[in-house]
């Protein structure tokens, strides 16, 4: 529990002043899917877990999608601490996270996780700026990665990476559009995994 116990007393960010908790992480286990969201909101914040409500219940129809079930899967945010008024973290504090804990639990297992970073700003730790809606839905690896964690993880000795993000869930009710677009990329994620498994 050490690595909990530590990250609960983290203040590396200002982000350490406001929140309510720090958020736990499913670190038991070689769980070999990693979901990788932005940073907690209000609900999250309040009852230390990491998705609540509607992206909570959308997280679970996805997993039941991929026949996994939570405690087979590592849920976790870039941020770990919820930004006042659920503004989007500044660079500063999702850089600093990121390096405290997040490329940690990423690499503390034998083998690196599948990550599925969901949205646009969890994408861009992998893969640098890009508009969520061209990179989501598709499986990039390690020679396609470009953001601020793999350029960390690179001096560890570039590990292998796969990485399929998807739609924000928060977002997807918002838009009928997205709704559809998430599914479907929702379905492919399963084929990949498939294919994955066996290489
Ligand atoms: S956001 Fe991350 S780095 Fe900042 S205080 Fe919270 S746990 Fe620490």
């Amino acid at each position: 529990m050490g690595f909990l116990t530590d990250r609960v007393q983290c203040y590396k960010c200002d982000l350490g002043r406001h929140r309510e908790t720090v958020l736990p992480t499913g670190l038991n286990g070689e769980r070999r899917l990693a979901f990788v969201g932005e940073a907690p909101g209000v609900d999250a914040d309040r009852r230390g877990e990491p998705f609540v409500g509607a992206p909570n219940s959308i997280l679970t129809k996805l997993l039941g999608v991929l026949e996994l079930s939570r405690d087979q899967v590592i849920v976790t945010h870039v941020c770990k601490c919820r930004p006042p008024s659920d503004r989007d973290p500044y660079d500063d504090e999702y850089t600093t996270c990121l390096h405290e804990w997040l490329i940690h639990e990423l690499t503390m297992r034998s083998e690196m996780p599948l990550v599925i970073p969901l949205g646009e700003l969890a994408a861009t730790v992998f893969l640098g700026a890009r508009p969520i809606h061209n990179v989501a839905g598709r499986a990039w690896s390690t020679e396609y990665l470009t953001g601020t964690l793999w350029d960390s993880l690179v001096p560890w000795g570039a590990p292998v990476l796969r990485v399929y993000p998807l739609l924000h869930p928060a977002l997807i009710s918002e838009s009928g559009l997205d709704e559809r677009r998430f599914w479907s990329d929702v379905s492919r994620l399963r084929i990949v995994l498939k294919k994955w498994a066996h290489k």
